[in-house]
């Protein structure tokens, strides 16, 4: 076993370079770095939960703020009024790439249904 930090966790803390867009004490949210939207924007607990299926009750607050920080940044983005998709992936079939909770922040075209 390996003690190495995830990616994101590096990004955290300050090891790897990220485009950040919003921080704070529990939250950091940086641009994506292959966007598949025009707004495409990460938004990831500064803690290491490595996925949605890794959260209980007591991270409600946690969740909380996170979505409440999707919301803020779609508004900067000029999101609220056309619409946007907040998405997190879980595990290979989910398509989750990076093993630290994140959500995804899409926007600036119209999304389709069913995801692919
Ligand atoms: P997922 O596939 O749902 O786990 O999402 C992981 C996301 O992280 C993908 O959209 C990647 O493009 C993105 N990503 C990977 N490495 C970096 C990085 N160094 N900086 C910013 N985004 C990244
Ligand atoms: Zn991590």
């Amino acid at each position: 076993m390996t003690d190495e930090p995830c990616l994101f966790c590096k990004i955290v803390a300050g090891d790897i370079p990220s485009d950040v867009v919003h921080e704070d004490d529990v939250i950091l949210a940086f641009n994506d770095i292959s966007p598949v939207a025009p707004v495409h924007q990460l938004i990831i607990p500064r803690r290491h939960i490595a996925s949605a299926a890794d959260l209980s009750e007591e991270d409600a607050a946690l969740l909380g703020r996170m979505f409440a920080v999707a919301a803020d940044l779609a508004r900067a983005a000029g999101l609220a009024s056309p619409g946007y998709r907040i998405v997190t992936n879980v595990g290979p079939d989910g398509g989750q790439s990076v093993a630290h909770l994140h959500l995804h922040l899409l926007g600036g075209r119209a999304m389709t249904w069913p995801p692919g």
